[in-house]
């Protein structure tokens, strides 16, 4: 017989397996062939029909759930048993923690993006508005961020402020006395103030954030709701919480601090409670708090309340003026002012009711904390990275515009025009992925895996956009005082990557760790199967595992070797190409995760490089996804469309690289060069974005225009009376304005009709010669002088 059908039944497999119909796609050929037979018994050799005996067969034991179990899964699950990677109590907690949500797409390999684009950022309330444009402005008005420098805190009037308008308890419900505000609208004020002084921010968005008023919302007795609330939210209790110790910091877990239950004298009477010591460090708000929120470990040796000794973690809250409760020393953190210090404490008695939750709760705060970190860290440092960048796009924009040398305006040269687009492309990501990730929230979700990614992704670019912020601004960045627009978010940038959950230790064993057992559809359920030794869920999970692996084997190559011709966009228009990239990746990414976790197993986990490198492609692919939909959500305007380019470009670009590294690095070398000729062959490799599309942001910051307006909007922009970014914006305007006269003047420079000397010198007599009029003439004049006056830098009395 004729081999053509034979292969015209691999194609036809083949097409079912790419559509991700991998049982369909072993039954299929061999329905068809049956026919065939029947049709012309004659042209069947015995080679053919030996082949289709065999596949017969082993669609018969892969395909017939019953036959699978007897013959092959009873046989694999104790094996597999051992193989899965042992996870302690505490790391599975941290492990199940919070939600799954547009993650678990971009994992499979497969991602809907409809889903994606039919998602609702829900928008601020009326009122979220009204309080960003009052209460929030005038706050960024009175903050002055030298004197705060200079004061080591805040003023009392700016103290009083945030404290009475209610900035202390904008998550807190209003019928608390709250704001009860969305987590869209406390990410926005967090990024406002961010904008003008990160004292101000750190010091509102830590009460907002992980903490009691948070720990209390979801876990806390109604007592306690009722008479702490109110008190967090206008401020008088100012809130810390206390989980880092000097040998627990990144494995917090291992915390020493402890509390032993016994009876003890509280207000004169005979009460249930527990001794606590602790010793933890640093604390934010810790050396001027009132209420310290305590994590530590509950023991019950003497069975007071019920047979178990050790409760685990539990968390109390503390009044600081509990006898015992010390926290009257500070660190200072890099310089930057706001409160943070040690706090510590032995044998202090409090009552049980002081557990969040009370009594019942003992023994279930990491739990607690690991639920509210899925959330909180979402929220307020992705809104500290969009303010800050956006704020640093706004003015180094206008200083590159605005500082000349070599006769020529800095932001002209490609050198320049470089790190420029850079700031101004990841500023729009940032806010892309903040305002999306918000969002999320807000529709309910915890959503565990992204909001470790926005942490520790946006301050990562936030430090990028900071640095290049510093290499364009030279020694006007470097030269601290009220002028320097840079140097309170440069100092500030280690605290944002250290604080919930360090940058390394996020990026290289959370996000992947976290995401391979929450995200991919069938590995937890193997897990846990295989550990219940449940032979049908097992059976169920691993089979739909294998169909699926085959199923992405096929789509990966062949998007690979097409360039991702072949993906179907949800759209038409200038996001077509980039939403097939991104399928494209996501195919990629979820079989090499799955070649790692298949050829490492258990062992997986302590291969950071490579667990680091799967975080890479899976977060740039969710900031990829961020950046198209804000485009789409946004009316797919030609004002935004380079930035869009630059964000998916710049993505694409470092997923592709982190899983090319990956590949290069698989243990299984012949698995790990196959697999990279497959996925990523040398015709079909995305390019970073291009001199052409940088250059093109570089000159959107450059002037006023709408673009740079939109990129920043939302952020506090000082009036001309503001040494820093209020002269520089000054300075732009007038530099605009005189950008047209200037040009009259070099022209008649190059036609000979004025003397080359320096512009200012020979003004009057362009002006005698009609190739300026004198409006031209002063607009010329007030743009140097403004120029003269914002490239300033600050001096002082020698000391
Ligand atoms: C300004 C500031 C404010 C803070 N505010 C608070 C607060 O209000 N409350 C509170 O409880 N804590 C607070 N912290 C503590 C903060 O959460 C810890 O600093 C953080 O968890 C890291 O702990 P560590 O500093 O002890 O570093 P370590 O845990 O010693 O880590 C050092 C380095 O090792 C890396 N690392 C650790 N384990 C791994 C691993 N398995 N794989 C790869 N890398 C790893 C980390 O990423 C980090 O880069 C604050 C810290 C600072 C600096």
């Amino acid at each position: 017989m004729s081999y053509l059908p034979v292969l015209g039944l691999l194609l036809l497999s083949v097409a079912l397996l790419y559509q991700g119909r991998a049982f369909l796609s072993w039954v299929l050929p061999l329905g068809i062939a049956f026919i065939y037979w029947r049709v012309s018994p004659d042209s069947w050799g015995t080679g053919t029909a030996g082949l289709f005996a065999i596949y017969a067969l082993c669609v018969i034991v892969f395909g017939v759930p019953l036959i699978r179990r007897l013959v092959l899964t009873r046989n694999i699950l104790p094996a597999m048993a051992t193989i899965f990677p042992k996870m302690s109590e505490t790391e599975r907690v941290a492990l199940e923690a919070g939600t799954v949500w547009w993650d678990a797409d971009l994992f499979s390999g497969r991602p809907d993006f409809q889903k994606l684009l039919d998602f609702q950022v829900a928008p601020t309330s009326a009122e979220e508005r009204s309080f960003l444009e009052n209460e929030c402005e005038e706050l960024c008005r009175m903050l002055d961020p030298w004197q705060i420098h200079n004061d080591r805190d805040l003023p009392p009037n700016v103290w009083d402020f945030i404290k009475s308008k209610g900035f202390m308890g904008l998550i807190i419900p209003t019928e608390y006395g709250g704001k009860g505000f969305s987590a869209q609208a406390t990410s926005e004020i967090i990024a406002k103030v961010s904008s003008r002084s990160v004292s101000a921010a750190v010091t509102v968005m830590v009460p907002n954030s992980l903490g009691p008023a948070e720990l209390l919302l979801h876990y806390g007795t109604q007592e306690q709701r009722d008479h702490y609330l109110p008190r967090l939210a206008d401020g008088r209790d100012i809130p810390a919480f206390a989980l880092t110790e000097p040998n627990a910091g990144s494995d917090a877990g291992a915390m020493t601090s402890y509390g032993i239950v016994c009876k003890g004298q509280w207000e004169g009477e005979e009460v249930l409670g527990m001794r606590l010591t602790w010793n933890k460090r640093y604390i934010t708000l810790a050396p001027v708090a009132t209420l310290l929120g305590l994590a530590f470990k509950l023991r019950d040796p003497d069975g007071l309340l019920g047979d178990e000794e050790d409760l685990d973690i539990t968390c109390a809250l503390i009044p600081t003026d509990t006898p015992g409760v010390v926290h009257d020393r500070q660190h200072d953190p890099l310089g930057v002012p706001f409160f943070n210090g040690p706090t510590s404490g032995e044998d202090v008695f409090v009552p049980l009711e002081f557990i969040i939750g009370g009594a019942e709760r003992a023994g279930h705060g990491w739990r607690m904390l690991m639920d509210c970190l899925s959330a909180g860290r979402g929220v307020s440092l992705p809104g500290m990275s969009g303010g800050g960048s956006q704020a640093i796009t706004r003015g180094v924009g206008a200083y590159a515009s605005i500082r000349e040398q070599f006769g020529i305006p800095i932001g002209q040269f490609e050198g320049i025009q470089e790190p420029l687009a850079r700031i101004g492309g990841l500023t729009y990501v940032i806010n892309a992925s903040r305002t999306l990730t918000a969002g999320a929230v807000d529709a309910g979700e915890k959503p565990a895996v992204i909001s470790a990614i926005v942490k520790a992704y946006l301050t990562e670019s936030m430090r990028v956009v900071i640095n290049d912020a510093m290499d364009i601004t030279g020694g006007a960045g470097i030269c601290l005082g009220p002028r320097n627009i840079l140097a309170q978010a440069y100092h500030a940038m280690p605290i944002s990557i250290t604080v919930e959950g360090a940058n390394i230790l996020t990026r290289n064993m959370i996000i992947f760790g976290q995401g391979a057992i929450r995200c991919h559809p069938y590995a937890f359920e193997e897990m846990s199967a295989a550990w219940d030794r449940d032979v049908p869920r097992f059976d169920r999970a691993l089979f739909g595992h294998v169909g699926s692996v085959f199923s992405t084997f096929v789509r990966a190559s062949v998007l690979g070797a097409t360039c991702a011709r072949l993906a179907t966009p949800p759209l038409p228009g200038p996001t077509a190409t980039h939403f097939r990239q991104l399928s494209r990746m996501s195919a990629a990414f979820n079989l090499c995760s799955e070649v790692s976790m298949a050829t490492l197993g258990g062992s997986l986990k302590f291969r950071e490089r490579l667990t680091a490198r799967l975080a890479d492609a899976l977060s740039w692919m969710y900031l990829s996804s961020a950046t198209l939909k804000r485009f789409v959500d946004e009316g797919q305007t030609e004002r935004d469309r380079a930035f869009m380019e630059w964000g998916c470009a710049h993505a694409h670009h470092e997923i592709q690289q982190a899983l090319m590294e990956l590949l290069d690095n698989l243990p299984n070398r012949f698995l790990g060069r196959m697999l990279k000729i497959k996925l990523f062959p040398w015709w079909s490799r995305v390019q970073p974005p291009s001199d052409h599309l940088s250059a093109k942001l570089a000159k959107a910051l450059l002037d006023d225009g709408e673009a740079r307006r939109h990129l920043t909007n939302g952020i506090h922009i000082p009036g001309p009376e503001d040494l820093g970014l209020g002269r520089l914006e000054a300075a732009l305007d007038r530099a605009v304005q005189a950008r047209a006269p200037r040009k009259k003047v070099k022209d008649a420079q190059r036609a000979g009709e004025l003397p080359r000397s320096d512009e200012l010198d020979i003004l009057d007599e362009a002006v005698s010669q009609g190739v300026l009029n004198e409006i031209e003439r002063d607009l010329i004049i007030d743009a140097a002088k403004s120029r003269d006056d914002a490239v300033q830098v600050d001096d002082f009395e020698r000391s």
